[in-house]
């Protein structure tokens, strides 16, 4: 057993119920299930974050994840669904090894995402938004 669980199941040497594997990417069941079928899609490679996936292990799990969300919705009969995907301390991630929660939500499931939906000022929103734009162009990968 190393220090990074999702590593240790990639690896084979922790236990998890494993319902995808195309040898790039994988996908369990998470531990805890606040919606039912809840999973975690992971890419076997031990990358920390977004920030640290190439364009090619990003497109490799974007395409895992639509294909198992389908089969989630097709298999629960969820109405709905989120993705959930969080980097760093700040921002909640837990396992710093790159993972992405599928949430299948229905009617009355209690799961709340609750930010300040009030709108920014115009002023903030051109600053935002030019900031972003000017930091793209700078080559960022
Ligand atoms: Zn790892």
């Amino acid at each position: 057993m190393g220090d990074c669980i999702f590593c240790d199941i990639a690896a084979g040497a922790a236990p998890a119920h494993c319902v995808y594997d195309d040898g790039t990417v994988f996908a369990i069941l998470s531990l805890e299930q606040p919606t039912p079928y809840k999973l975690l899609v992971i890419p076997h490679a031990h990358v920390e974050n977004l920030f640290d996936l190439d364009d090619e292990l990003a497109a490799s799990i974007f395409k895992a994840t639509v294909k198992i969300a389908r089969s989630v919705r097709d298999v629960s009969g969820c109405p709905g669904l989120n993705l959930v995907q969080s980097n760093g301390t700040v921002g909640q991630q837990d396992v710093f090894h790159f993972h992405l929660h599928i949430v299948p939500r229905f009617e009355g499931d209690g799961i709340l995402l609750d930010w300040d939906n009030s709108h920014a000022s115009q002023d903030k929103l051109a600053q935002f938004a030019g900031e972003i734009r000017i930091g793209l162009q700078s080559n960022h990968e």
